[in-house]
């Protein structure tokens, strides 16, 4: 609850002529609260135009932006594996490079941007065994600002705090946009020369930055999933899960990559 001289003053920069962002920057009050308290009834807006959008990050005008944690969580994840971020004359560009063998999963993420950005175009461009899904928006750099140039296991990768609290509130999510990007499932032989030789599943999630492994520990940590991880003498990390409970619990949240 926000005390009623907040709400009196909030009244007054509406009348005032500021926009909702404005009023929400200057005060602090989520711009939600300030809409309900424009609106208090709810009311029907009569075809009057949509109320502008502002970016949750730097406050200035913006498409609608809608995420759930988990879809941050995935989108953010699916960002660390395998999109890059480049600034284009006026706006900027998201690109996702995914495998062509996996069209469930391109539909997938493109419906996820879709769901995060519902105004803006995702595009979705063919190269030779490969399948760019993009999106344009001054706002990515907010959204992901982890950006930076080089390559991200070349720079520090450190979530932001409210990045940090999403994630925490979706760690499936998260595990499973990692998993999908730089990670696997496959079958694991035991030695054929065995008495009873026998297969089972087993995940794989594998990264050059230390600091996206370290999130991806993480995530698995919060949801009881038993990992071991080992690094190769070239620095690429590889986190290993064959546990059969940890296992089971993948294929129930994170699924196969079709
Ligand atoms: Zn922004």
């Amino acid at each position: 609850m926000h005390p009623p001289e907040v709400k009196a003053e909030a009244l007054e920069l509406i009348a005032a002529g500021l926009n909702d962002c404005e009023v929400s920057r200057r005060l602090g009050v989520p711009r939600r609260t300030i809409m309900d308290w424009r609106r208090p009834t709810y009311a029907p807006r009569n075809g009057r135009p949509r109320e502008r959008e502002c970016c949750p990050r730097c406050w200035r005008d913006a498409k609608e932006m809608s995420f759930t944690p988990a879809d941050y969580a995935e989108l953010l994840a699916t960002y660390l594996g395998d999109g890059v971020l480049s600034a284009t004359a006026r706006t900027c560009r998201l690109r996702i490079a995914l495998d062509a063998k996996y069209p469930r999963l391109i539909e997938e993420v493109r419906e996820l941007i879709g769901r995060c950005l519902p105004e803006n175009r995702v595009d979705i461009v063919q190269r030779k065994g490969c399948v760019n899904v993009s999106v344009y928006s001054c706002h990515l750099p907010c959204l992901f600002p982890q950006h930076g140039p080089g390559k991200k296991h070349e720079r520090p990768i450190v979530l932001e705090p409210w990045q940090r609290n999403l994630v925490a509130a979706a760690p499936w999510a998260f595990i499973r946009g990692c998993i999908r990007t730089d990670g696997c499932a496959f079958i694991n032989r035991t030695d054929i020369h065995r008495a009873e030789p026998y297969e089972y599943l087993s995940y794989e999630f594998s990264n050059m930055s230390k600091d996206i492994v370290d999130l991806f520990l993480e995530a698995c940590d919060r949801v009881g999933v038993f990992t071991r991880a080992n690094c190769n003498p070239r620095g690429r990390w590889s986190v290993r899960i064959n546990r059969r409970d940890s296992v089971a619990a993948m294929l129930e949240h994170v699924g196969l990559k079709t």
